[in-house]
């Protein structure tokens, strides 16, 4: 059972077919799918599932707090399952493979005080941007 799915469960959160095959998609390491994506792959398994009940079942894990929406290159919103650990992402910019990476340093905590402009500030994403080994050879 995925990792995410787990979560579901613990939480009581009502498993129908269609949101058990979306909870199974967002399984692994490493995955930001965009809303069709996941709607393509589940559609591989119930073949069935409607966008619109993916659509909105995306909706409720994010309100879940159990998936978080990423937006790394400005156009369509991304779903990620690792909800839990803090992380940042970083993007090849030519085949838009994305990683889950973990600064050494608190982007929110290495913002100076001086430049909070008296904010509360509460979150910080960062992307970092290049070229992964596949597109370089
Ligand atoms: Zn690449
Ligand atoms: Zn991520």
């Amino acid at each position: 059972m995925s990792d995410l799915l787990k979560r579901l469960r613990g939480r009581g959160w009502r498993l129908t077919a269609q949101r058990r095959v979306v909870a199974e998609v967002l399984d692994g390491d490493h995955v930001h799918y965009t809303a069709d994506e996941v709607h393509a792959l589940a559609a591989d398994r119930l073949p069935e599932i409607s966008r619109a009940t993916v659509y909105n079942t995306l909706g409720e894990l994010v309100s879940l707090g159990e998936v978080i929406e990423v937006s790394t290159d400005g156009r369509a919103k991304r779903y990620d399952p690792n909800a839990h650990h803090a992380h940042q992402h970083l993007v090849c910019a030519r085949c838009g493979t994305i990683r889950d990476v973990h600064p050494v340093g608190d982007p929110l905590a290495d913002l100076p005080a001086q430049e909070r402009f008296g904010f509360a500030v509460s979150a910080a994403e960062v992307t970092y941007r290049g070229v992964c080994p596949d597109c370089a050879a």
